[in-house]
């Protein structure tokens, strides 16, 4: 678009000089035709002196037998000699665009008056209107005087000459405008062509130099604002992390350092905010809301991945009576006591959760039943030996049952294997408690060793 534009106004610019040359062309015709009727006009004025020369060696006239014929060519020749002078008159105005014809014009003139005063001479006009012919001239034809004739027609041959000059001169004017014309056209299309390579040359440099600012303008301000752009998209779908790496002491510098700042606040503020929604507050275990998406993502990963996982429920043994024995408070000790024992028997990886009550689930991504079995047990032996003691400083202990299921021999999806391994839950519980059961997938249940 930006080039289109540049060539149009290359094109119309580049036009101007053609444009004013061709606008003169009205003043080139009006001045080569003032010149063509100037020399035209002296022709005829010339012929009538001529004419006049001539016919007044008739005896008739020179003997003013025919009066008014000689009236009527002098009239005629006045007319002419006015013509000529008319002509003259409009070459200032005419050829104002041409200073340097001034001096030729000047040169013409001067011609001119020669024939002017030598046509004067030639022709007599008397003061009654009646022309004649000089008396030496005259005489040439009617009497005989060589030394007058000669004298005379020396006169005569002077004024064709300077006629013929003049004419000349007159005609030299007119090729010199019409060699203007032609000379100014060119010198036109040249300047034209400079014009249309300058302006083109310029447009292309101020198009490159508008390119390589915008190049950098983009490096400097477009890539970090989209950098900024991106971390807030990031941001806004959930990834708290997002951060911006800009660092610059500028708007645009702080622009990124108050986004960092504000992600940083909203991201400590989640983090509190998940722990008091997705953490019991108790034990410090996640609860079934932090359970939920946590055990639905790996579940994903795994299937994904071609892996099992097993799933371990448990459960207090008699729990409502170590509360109803010991008090709610020493209750809550022993389900502190058995997160924390819990904790202990996991590995990086695993994950477990506080259900809600004196109910756990622990999971162990890429491990099957065998292993899930035995980390079960191991936390069974465990809590059984967990050193617990009363309000009033007495030992006691607690047993646990506790059910175990693995993904995806006992179901795909999360709603099964949990129901799943709670079936084996209440197995190991009906079977007498203190005790771990595995969930087959053909729902047949084995007593654990
Ligand atoms: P079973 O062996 O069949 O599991 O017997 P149980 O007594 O453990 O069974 P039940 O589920 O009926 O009892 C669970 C009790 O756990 C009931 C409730 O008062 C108690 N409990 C639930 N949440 C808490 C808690 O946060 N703190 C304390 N101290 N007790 C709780
Ligand atoms: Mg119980
Ligand atoms: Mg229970």
């Amino acid at each position: 678009m930006p080039l289109l534009i540049l060539f149009l106004c290359n094109a119309l610019w580049g036009f101007l000089p053609i444009s004013r040359e061709v606008a003169k062309i009205p003043y080139y015709v009006l001045a080569t035709n003032t010149m063509r009727d100037l020399e035209v006009s002296v022709l005829h004025a010339a012929l009538q002196v001529r004419t006049h020369m001539h016919q007044a060696d008739e005896p008739d006239l020179v003997q003013g037998a025919n009066v008014k014929a000689a009236e009527t060519r002098v009239r005629s020749l006045k007319l002419a000699l006015a013509d000529v002078q008319a002509n003259f008159d409009r070459l200032p105005d005419v050829l104002g665009e041409w200073p340097t014809l001034r001096e030729k014009v000047r040169h013409i003139k001067e011609r001119w008056d020669v024939v002017r005063l030598q046509a004067s001479s030639l022709v007599h006009v008397a003061p009654d209107g009646v022309a004649s012919v000089p008396a030496p001239l005259r005489l040439a034809t009617i009497d005989f005087d060589p030394a007058a004739l000669t004298s005379a027609s020396r006169l005569a041959r002077s004024f064709d000459s300077n006629v013929a000059l003049l004419t000349e001169e007159i005609e030299a004017i007119t090729d010199a405008l019409s060699g203007d014309v032609g000379t100014r056209l060119v010198q036109g299309q040249v300047t034209n062509s400079r014009i249309f390579v300058l302006t083109f040359t310029l447009g292309l440099t101020a198009i490159i130099f508008i390119m390589l600012v915008n190049l950098r303008l983009a490096r400097y301000v477009v890539d970090p604002v989209n950098g900024i752009v991106e971390a807030i998209t990031r941001f806004r779908r959930g990834d708290y992390s997002a951060r911006t790496s800009i660092s610059r002491n500028d708007e645009i510098g702080a622009l990124a350092d108050a986004f960092n700042e504000m992600a940083a606040n909203i991201e400590r503020t989640h983090a509190d905010l998940s722990q008091l929604t997705e953490r019991d507050p108790l034990t410090g275990m996640l609860n079934r809301r932090g359970f939920d998406p946590r055990l639905a993502q790996h579940l994903r990963k795994l299937e994904a991945a071609g892996q099992e996982m097993a799933v371990i429920m448990v459960d207090v043994d008699h729990f409502k009576t170590i509360n109803d024995t010991y008090g709610h408070a020493v209750g809550d000790q022993v389900l502190v006591a058995l997160a924390d024992t819990i904790h202990n028997c996991l590995r990086a990886g695993d994950f477990s959760a506080r259900l809600g009550g004196e109910e756990f689930v622990i999971c162990l991504p890429g491990q099957g039943d065998s292993i899930g079995m035995s980390v079960a047990e191991r936390l069974r032996e465990a809590v059984a030996r967990m050193a617990l003691f009363d309000n009033e400083g007495s030992a006691f202990s607690v047993t646990i049952s506790a059910g175990v299921a693995t993904f995806p021999a006992c179901g795909r999806s999360q709603g099964e294997i949990l129901a799943r391994g709670d079936e084996a839950l209440y197995a190991a519980k009906s079977y007498g408690r203190n005790r771990v059961e595995l969930a087959k997938p053909d729902l047949t249940w084995r007593k654990s060793a």
